[in-house]
């Protein structure tokens, strides 16, 4: 990442805005802005299907289901937050491959640091899920809330944003899509 050029960009925005950019409040700030957005941008040096190291498994194909996953991510529009909840569950194929629940959790933080819409953030989730583990189905749900619709616009405070995908035999089978939900619903809102 270069750093300076997002140095100069923040400091060219400070001026733009009319802003003085040396006084005392502001003279760091794009210094911080650069390192703030080398942190919360980092998943962009990361393949997401490579972080996901299959393991083969002996177990039956059951559903695994990891949900209430947070996370931050960067509206690619706005370059404002949308952060939330991302949903998880993928059900093995026979003598196919699993990964480790935090594998799960570190995929969906590699998604979603980066400049991101979130139906694509949704989609690369549950692709990634199939490249690396050939499933017999994913499913992925994300509900978001945007702020470049909270702060501006239609100012809508607390709306959520929910999008899916679905992969396999969730999308074929509606009893399994339906036990995702029930499971989901079971503590959480969506
Ligand atoms: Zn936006």
């Amino acid at each position: 990442m270069d750093l300076e050029k997002i140095r100069n960009g923040a400091r060219l925005i400070l001026e733009g805005i009319g802003e003085d950019a040396d006084r005392e409040g502001l003279k760091n700030t794009p210094a911080r802005v650069a390192s703030m957005y080398e942190d919360v941008l980092s998943g962009l040096k990361v393949e997401p299907a490579s972080i996901l190291e299959p393991m083969p498994s002996d177990r039956h194909q059951e559903m695994v289901l990891l949900k209430d996953i947070s996370f931050f991510s960067m509206c690619e529009h706005h370059l404002l937050p949308f952060f939330g909840m991302a949903h998880v569950a993928y059900i093995p194929s026979e003598g196919g491959m699993i990964t480790g629940l935090s594998k799960l959790s570190r995929l969906v933080q590699v998604v979603s640091r980066r400049p991101q819409l979130q139906e694509r953030m949704t989609s690369t989730i549950a692709d990634s899920m199939v490249e690396a583990l050939q499933p017999l189905g994913v499913m992925v749900l994300v509900a978001a809330e945007h702020l470049c619709m909270s702060m501006r616009g239609i100012r809508s405070p607390g709306t959520q944003t929910v999008t899916s995908a679905v992969r396999g035999i969730f999308r074929s089978n509606a009893a399994t899509r339906a036990e995702v939900l029930s499971v989901i619903n079971a503590r959480s809102d969506i």
